[in-house]
């Protein structure tokens, strides 16, 4: 098992009170697997996401990853972690501006430890020819497989995906859906995506489905459905 989480729990304060977003929570992920966690704006998709991911922290709880409980580890070592292990995509790219294509994954591959090549991940998510373009230049779709190739130069374990689709149209969408199982299949990239989209969990080998903080349904879909046939 890839990461184990166990009776996690996160919450905030609000005014005087507390409000838990996560409650006891228990969910496995598996080595090279697609998941997609399924639930309405407010469930706690993003805060979980984040817990993964190490840029947020739980309030107990265990988080293993490969084995490490990363809930236990300094500042430092979280950032290391976020640095050699994790890959971020979110619904607004995020590129730097003023950087072409290619310069917007050189600067995540100049400090990975073990980075693809970036002309090879260019051509992964089909925007070599694109290398030059600033991200105004290229369209919505266009600037989501390069935030794709920027978080897969570093060659990540986890793609952590934050409704990546949220603001493409449907045929865009099924494209970058289609690169997120292709990148899985040609890195062994274990991806955890959130969505609010039902539809999108037919090409995941798992589904978890939250409600106000908790895993109300989890399943495992022995076939997965191609990306280019999912309809919604
Ligand atoms: P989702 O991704 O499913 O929309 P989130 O994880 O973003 O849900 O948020 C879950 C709940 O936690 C929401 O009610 C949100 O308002 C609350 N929340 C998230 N971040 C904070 C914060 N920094 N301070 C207070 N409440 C927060």
């Amino acid at each position: 098992m890839l990461i184990e989480i166990k009776n996690l729990q996160k919450g905030y304060k609000v005014g005087t009170k507390e409000r838990l977003v996560l409650k006891n929570l228990n969910l496995e992920i598996e080595e090279s697997s697609i998941n997609v966690i399924l639930g309405p704006s407010g469930s706690g998709k993003s805060t979980l996401l984040n817990i993964i991911g190490g840029v947020d922290r739980a309030d107990s709880g265990t988080v293993t990853v490969n084995g490490t409980d990363i809930c236990i580890f300094s500042d430092a070592k979280l950032t290391e972690y976020r640095r050699n292990t994790v890959g971020f995509v979110f619904q607004f790219y995020n590129l730097v501006p003023n950087l072409t294509v290619k310069e917007n994954i050189e600067v995540v591959a100049n400090i990975s430890k073990n980075p693809i090549d970036c002309d090879e991940v260019l051509k992964a998510v089909d925007m070599l020819a694109f290398k030059k373009s600033f991200p105004h230049e290229i369209s919505g779709g266009e600037q989501q497989r390069v935030s794709i190739a920027r978080a897969i130069v570093k060659n990540p374990t986890l793609l952590l995906c934050d409704e990546p689709t949220g603001a493409l149209d449907f045929e865009t969408s099924k494209t970058v859906l289609k690169l997120l199982q292709e990148v899985n299949q040609k890195f062994k990239t274990t991806i955890i995506m959130i969505t609010h989209n039902e539809a999108i969990s037919a090409m995941a080998n798992r589904v978890f489905k939250l409600r106000s903080g908790e895993i109300i349904d989890s399943y495992v879909n022995r076939e997965t459905l191609p990306a280019e046939r999912i309809e919604w």
